[in-house]
């Protein structure tokens, strides 16, 4: 029996992908070689990173003249990265900081160049800006933003105003449509709505190819190799081992969304997952929302029970009925519900029973 599993990250699968995923390990295809014992550089294995990449580019519709490529190394990794291949030693990259993500990416910049913070909240990070509250400077190579902040639950419902978007989509990719050629940059860790952790997605313009090229010729020694998006595009992912077993997983999962009818149909099951929880929220003032109404993340729900005595006590019962992950985040406190595109209706249904029947019992 499986748990109602709300975990931020690595988050529930769908049963259907673990089964072939479990299926394909000890003999892949009937080619008498378990999945994770065949050679990235194998007709093989070739076939699994090019179908992925085809799946995600039509489930994104991403432009052909970009570039696709599966990382390792996390989003964290991607933090440091993205701003060393687009910025000079006195280039400036720019960021809308709405949580710790967005802090740690531009922490990570900052050890390329002086890069800055164009928008911060005042006091909480309960929502995102609107696109009239920071203005990007004319010659900042780029804005970063983080299209949804898993920790503080608030999420961007229009794409920032800046010239080049340089977004981080760890938590929301694939989860709605986006409009991909408006990017520069994308990246996600795959660990919330694209299967296992230990791969990274990042899509490239020609733009941010280019840089990257340039940036290695200027740089001293040029860029190290593992860092270098430049030379990922050449190698087309395979420079060294991939994470073989990720990748698979990555395909397997694609499949799943696009059996399902892509990403919008999942994202009408994402509103509706999310709406009933927000609608389960605003019924009565036992709860109290974290982010502000127009930011609200379909991802990452958090909440708190206005009388905080009665958190331990929900968790508790919640585990005993098999909802699972419901702890928020040890900066925000309070309670968290992650909701990816894997988490069925019916786990939502479940919790949102289980939440109506607790504030009968203790409000
Ligand atoms: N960005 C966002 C929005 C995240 O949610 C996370 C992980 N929870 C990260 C970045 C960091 O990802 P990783 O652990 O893959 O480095």
């Amino acid at each position: 029996m499986r748990e109602h599993n709300f975990t931020a990250g690595p988050a529930v699968l769908p049963i259907e992908v673990v089964e072939q995923l479990q299926k394909a390990l000890p003999n892949y295809n009937q080619s008498g070689l378990g999945l994770m014992e065949m050679s990235h550089r194998s007709k093989a294995f070739d076939d699994i990173i090019l179908s992925a990449k085809s799946r995600l580019r039509t489930l994104l519709n991403i432009p052909e003249e970009y570039s696709v490529l599966f990382l390792q190394g996390g989003a964290s990794m991607q933090f440091y990265m993205s701003a060393l291949n687009l910025l000079g030693p006195s280039d400036v990259g720019e960021y809308i900081d709405t949580g710790t993500w967005s802090t740690k990416a531009v922490k990570e910049a900052k050890r390329c160049s002086d890069s800055k913070v164009i928008w911060a909240p005042k006091d909480s990070y309960n929502r995102v800006p609107n696109p009239n509250e920071y203005t990007p400077t004319e010659d900042a190579v780029y804005l970063h933003y983080t299209s949804n902040n898993t920790i503080y639950g608030t999420q961007f419902h229009e794409l920032p105003k800046g010239q080049r978007l340089v977004a981080d989509l760890s938590s929301d990719i694939c989860s709605r449509t986006i409009d991909v050629a408006a990017h520069e940059l994308i990246y996600a860790g795959a660990q919330k709505n694209l299967g296992p952790s230990g791969v990274t997605v990042v899509i490239l313009s020609p733009w941010a190819v280019e840089r990257s090229r340039y940036i290695h010729t200027i740089r001293s020694g040029g860029l190290q190799s593992m860092l270098n998006y430049g030379l990922m595009v050449d190698k087309a992912s395979l420079f060294n081992t991939p994470n073989t077993f990720g990748i698979y997983a990555l395909e397997v999962m694609l499949k799943w969304l696009q059996e399902l009818g892509g990403v919008s149909a999942i994202a009408e099951v994402n509103t509706e997952k999310s709406n009933l929880l927000y609608q389960a929220l605003d019924s009565s003032d036992f709860w109290t929302p974290h982010a502000e109404r127009q930011s609200r993340s379909q991802m990452n729900v958090t909440f708190k029970i206005k009388n905080p005595d009665l958190e331990p006590i929900f968790l508790k019962k919640a585990a005993a009925e098999g909802l699972h992950g419901l702890k928020g985040h040890r900066s925000v406190g309070g309670l968290r519900a992650s909701i990816y595109n894997a988490c069925p209706l019916s786990s939502v249904q479940a919790l949102v029973n289980f939440m109506n029947n607790f504030e009968k019992t203790h409000g």
